[in-house]
């Protein structure tokens, strides 16, 4: 399953709120807030998956035979879950290999008087687990639910075929 940490992305304007949960979840993944151009060469240099909300970028990605993830609401929990199901990811919180939420650079991990913290060698930001952290599991938790509700009717829609 780690290999498929090396999935990386490049995000669309509409999709910025994804940015930094798939960073979390130890995914390199660059923002690109310009022209759909730059989107392309960027997917096409980098070797990056485009995630967009945007119909004509992704058929423009997928003429290019770029990959490419299209979706329709800005939803983090099913949008989290539909790239996992596509692209066989895990979405279970690693503290080895979580990324910077602000740069995208990985993360080291230290333990400090028994918890565990994070600091990002290029920004220098600090993170624990603090109260925000509640938070961020039950994101992942209801990105996992997701996950298991559509593998289950894929399962269904196989069997009904
Ligand atoms: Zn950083």
């Amino acid at each position: 399953m780690e290999e498929s940490r090396n999935c990386r992305f490049v995000v669309d304007a509409m999709l910025k709120n994804i940015v930094s949960w798939l960073r979390i979840l130890g995914y390199d993944t660059i923002y690109w807030g310009g022209g759909d151009k730059e989107v392309l060469s960027i997917a096409e240099a980098e070797g990056r998956i485009i995630l967009t909300m945007d119909r004509s970028l992704a058929a423009i990605a997928t003429r290019r035979g770029l990959r490419v993830l299209l979706f329709q609401e800005n939803d983090i929990p099913e949008i989290l879950a539909r790239i996992a199901r596509e692209l066989d990811l895990s979405l279970s919180f690693d503290p080895i290999y979580t990324r910077c939420p602000v740069c995208n650079h990985p993360l080291k991990l230290e333990h400090k008087s028994g918890r565990e913290e994070w600091m990002c060698p290029r920004c220098s930001k600090k993170y624990w687990r603090g109260s925000h952290w509640r938070n961020i599991s039950r994101t992942l938790e209801e990105a996992r639910k997701r996950l298991q509700a559509l593998r289950h009717d894929l399962q269904n829609f196989k069997y009904l075929r």
